[in-house]
């Protein structure tokens, strides 16, 4: 389990160091900002949507390992996807952060799951689904700033 426990620090540090999609979308991306006020994580997030299918996603910002790891490998994992599997999987992402047995969607969420860990401590869990929220508004066509604190 210690192995495993390395590998998963070793993937967050390195998608902290070095985001993925760390970039604006050019033309008239969907936008959206997300704020964590307990952390002082702030990130926007873009999509480009066609029709309902997430054709590029992006985020800019800044925050913590945490949080930013979660965001670059939140925009790996929905990149090419429908607005409906997005939902899902920010649906089973949210369960594995918050429920001590989660199984439901492990399958899907591969990689994602290197944050399980997270659940041990609950305002992390904030850092760590600050993007996926702002995402899930901004599919919904919500245009207010997203906060944890509401
Ligand atoms: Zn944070």
């Amino acid at each position: 389990m210690s192995d495993l426990t390395e590998l998963y620090q070793d993937l967050i540090r390195d998608h902290s160091k070095k985001p993925r999609n760390f970039r604006e979308i050019e033309g008239e991306p969907r936008k959206l900002e997300g704020y964590n006020p307990l952390c002082g994580d702030r990130f926007t997030v873009y999509l480009d949507l066609d029709g309902d299918v997430i054709k590029d996603i992006s985020f800019k910002g800044s925050g913590c390992a945490i949080s930013t790891a979660s965001a670059s490998m939140m925009t790996q994992a929905l990149k090419g996807k429908s607005r409906a599997e997005a939902e899902r999987l920010f649906k089973d992402f949210r369960e594995l952060l918050t429920t001590d047995d989660a199984q439901a969607g492990e399958a899907e969420l591969g990689k994602l799951m290197v944050f399980s860990g997270v659940r041990k401590f609950p305002i992390r869990v904030k850092c760590a689904t600050l993007a996926w929220h702002t995402v899930d508004a901004a599919l919904h066509g919500e245009g207010k700033i997203v906060s944890t604190e509401e």
